[in-house]
Order: C-alpha cells, then structure tokens, then sequence
C-alpha cells in the first residue's frame, strides 16, 4: 500500500498543544505538516497545566517524556482536601502509575511546554493567520482573516474548544456550560517540604481550588467559583478581584492561601468561564479532521483535556502515515479515539457538576461519600484509565513510535 509522503500537503489549524504535538508525531513519521496559528506570536504566558501519566506515555513515543520531565516538577502524590482540611483520599502516583507506567505526573508551565514543542519541530509554524472559514472540505479550501486561501490535501482543526473548522463538521453544536468560572495563576513562593512533590485539590461550597509546584518555588494555582462570580463586578478590576480571592481562601488549608498571598500584582490572572463541547456525530468531513479541544473540549476536572488531545495527535499521526487513501485513515483514527475521549469528557462534565456543589447538605454528603469510597477504587480506576491510552501498535502488538 501506497503511503503519504513528503509531498502530501497537511495544514494544521491551530498551534497550541494538540497542534504542535500533532506537528511533531507527523514530522516523526517524514511527513511535512504546516502549523497555522491565529495568534501574532508564541508568549511564555499561561498557568500550568498538570500532565497526566496518559500524556506523558504519548511523549514517551515522541521522545521528548524526559525533557517534560526534567522542566517540569514529577509528582508523587496527590490529595483532595475538605475546606477544613481534612484528607478525604489520597493519590499514590509512586505505588500506582510511576510503579506501573514508568511515569506519574508532570505539572509544568504552559509556557515551557509550549516552548519544548516548538524547539523539537522543524516543520513551518506561520503565526498570524486565524482561520477564517473551511469553504471546501474535499480537498479542502480554508480562507485566513487577511483574506489568503490554503489547499492543503488534508485539513487538522486544532483550533480549541471554540474551533472554527468544527462549524464545516458540526454546524449545529452549542458548547455547554457549567455556570462557573475559573482563575488561574503561578505564584513565586517558598513552599514547605510536603508540597514540592504533590499535588492537591480542596473541595469547598461551590468551589474548587487546589494546583501543583511547576518548579522549586513556583506553584500553579486554581481556584473556581460560581456564575456570575461573586469575586467580579461590572466594575472590579483584577486588584479587587485578587484581594477578594486572598480574603475568601485565607482560612483553607495550606498551601492555597499562602500560594494566593505570593502571587506577584503584575502576574496574569487568567479568568475562563467553564464549558465543554457536546458529543459531536462525526469528527471528519471529506478531508477535513478535528482533534483536541475542537472535538472534545472538555471541563477540566478530570485534568484530562490536554492529556486527550495529545493522545490524539499521536492517533491521527499513525493513521495518517499508514494509509495512503484518506478517509481510511480519517476513520481509523475517528474509532480508535472518540469513544474513549467522549467518555472521558463526560466523566470531567459529571465530576464538575460534583465538584462544584452549592448547598451546605449537598457537599457534606459529597466530602463524605467521597472518603468513605475505598481507595482501592480510585486505584483501579487511574491504572484502567492509563491502560486505556491510545498508542499506535502493530498486529502483532508491537509498540511503534
Ligand atoms: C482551567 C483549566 C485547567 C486545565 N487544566 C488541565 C490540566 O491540568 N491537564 C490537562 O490535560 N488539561 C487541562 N485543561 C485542558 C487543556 O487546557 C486543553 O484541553 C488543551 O489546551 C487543548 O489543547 P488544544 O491545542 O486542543 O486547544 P488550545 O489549547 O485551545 O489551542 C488552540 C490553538 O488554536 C489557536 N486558534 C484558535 N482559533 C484559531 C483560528 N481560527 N485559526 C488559527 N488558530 C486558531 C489558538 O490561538 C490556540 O493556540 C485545562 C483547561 C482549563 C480551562
């Protein structure tokens, strides 16, 4: 069978972590993708972003796990909290994943991630250019804001959650959301020993905060309340914001009110109201494909957005290097990846509807439930769920990069 070559022209809309990840499995594989990014340039902002075992079994493939590694801060452990601080269950990442899979997780910034990506492609990434509109979807057209067209042979809509190439597969789709919003931050600070290597989540009255160490003295920090936020007003600016934030977690357990106190007046406070996209019927069209974000943008409860996404470029990778007629490889990639992301979207969308519960009554008997559940269940369900990881194998089973 005939193979896609180097002469095959594949253009990927979008250059965040889905499409430069994407980038970097087609270059591995002698193909020669171009990366469309609607932003002018790469900045080293953002907050971080926890990398979980699946992810980093993908980079592994990619050859670049140790780097993510070594930049980022492996954890051993993690632990969700009850506002008063009370343990409710542990994750044992040495015991369970690292024992098993070799790798536990990363939390990294989103900015050194984003830079190793780009230091390991050598295929073209031409910044400024949003896509506009997919006009034709076999062979695909797509036409940039400032008025230039591509005809690439095969399209990649790596475009996020509010995707413009999913409006030429799924016209109809209305992104659901969750009515809370999320801020996000790294803070510069000296964090006691305990907190080096673990991560947390506190489960509180309508919020949801906790983060990871990025580094020996920054940590990443989340935090959610609920729509409309009680910490904004029409006319609140970020310091307002900020100090009500400080105010409203002083009294939850270390280290999210000293992480709050250390975070710089000048840092970024990214603001992102909580959405997820519907189950779509069908991730392709003619030549035209979705990954990551743009067809199965999810909440971020499970920390598994980007994990997914990653999966998926590796998937769509193999696929595409494999068969030389495009809609075999078009399906095969679409089987072998939406179940699994589409579950696991909607398992992030139930677990933020949990997360995030109001009512005093409501989050007693969650926080309870939540401790009484044997750990043994959590462990089983994280070994199932990395087990599950969609790696390229041969027939006869054999691992290929
Ligand atoms: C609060 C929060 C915390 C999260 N934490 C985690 C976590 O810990 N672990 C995890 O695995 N996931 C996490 N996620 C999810 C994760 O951030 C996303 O799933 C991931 O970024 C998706 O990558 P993507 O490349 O598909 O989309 P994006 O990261 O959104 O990238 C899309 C890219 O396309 C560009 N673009 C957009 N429109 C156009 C256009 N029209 N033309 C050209 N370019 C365009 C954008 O500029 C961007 O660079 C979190 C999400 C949120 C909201």
């Amino acid at each position: 069978m005939q193979h896609l070559g180097e002469t095959t022209e594949i253009a990927i809309i979008g250059g965040g972590i889905c499409g430069l990840t994407t980038a970097l499995a087609l270059e591995q594989r002698g193909l020669s993708p171009t990366v469309y990014e609607a932003a002018s340039e790469y900045q080293p902002v953002g907050a971080g972003i926890l990398l979980q075992t699946n992810a980093l079994l993908v980079f592994d493939r990619l050859g670049i796990a140790d780097q993510i590694q070594s930049t980022g801060v492996p954890l051993d452990s993690g632990r969700i909290l009850s506002m008063s601080g009370r343990t409710l269950q542990r994750f044992d990442l040495d015991g369970v994943e690292r024992a098993h899979f070799d790798y536990g997780y990363v939390a990294i910034h989103r900015g050194d991630l984003q830079r190793l990506l780009l230091e390991e492609l050598d295929s073209r990434v031409k910044t400024g250019k949003a896509c506009a509109e997919v006009e034709d979807t076999d062979p695909p057209t797509a036409r940039f804001e400032d008025g230039t067209r591509i005809h690439p042979d095969i399209l990649v809509g790596a475009d996020g959650i509010n995707s413009t190439v999913r409006d030429v597969i799924a016209p109809d789709i209305e992104l659901q959301t969750l009515d809370a919003t999320v801020y996000r931050a790294t803070a510069t600070c000296e964090l006691p020993e305990q907190h080096r290597t673990r991560g947390v989540e506190i489960w509180g009255k309508g919020t949801y905060t906790g983060g990871a160490p990025i580094d020996s003295d920054r940590f990443y920090w989340f935090a959610t309340a609920p729509s409309p936020s009680p910490f904004e007003t029409a006319t609140t600016g970020r310091q307002s914001i900020m100090e009500q934030l400080r105010k409203y977690y002083s009294s939850f357990p270390e280290p999210v009110p000293t992480v709050i106190n250390s975070v710089a007046p000048d840092e970024d406070i990214i603001t992102t109201g909580l959405m997820d996209v519907p189950p779509l019927d069908q991730w392709s069209r003619g030549s035209v494909v979705l990954a990551g974000d743009a067809a199965h943008g999810m909440l971020p409860f499970a920390g598994q957005g980007a994990a997914q996404a990653i999966e998926d470029a590796l998937a769509l990778a193999a696929a595409l290097s494999r068969y030389s007629d495009h809609t075999a490889a078009l399906e095969t990639y679409e089987r072998k990846r939406k179940h699994r992301a589409e579950r696991i979207r909607s398992e992030s969308h139930w677990l933020g509807k949990f997360a995030t519960i109001q009512s005093n009554l409501g989050c007693r008997a969650r926080n309870h439930a939540v401790n009484l559940l044997p750990n043994s269940i959590f462990r089983r369900f994280r070994h199932r769920r990395t087990t599950g990881t969609s790696l390229p194998v041969t027939k006869e089973g054999i691992d290929l990069r």
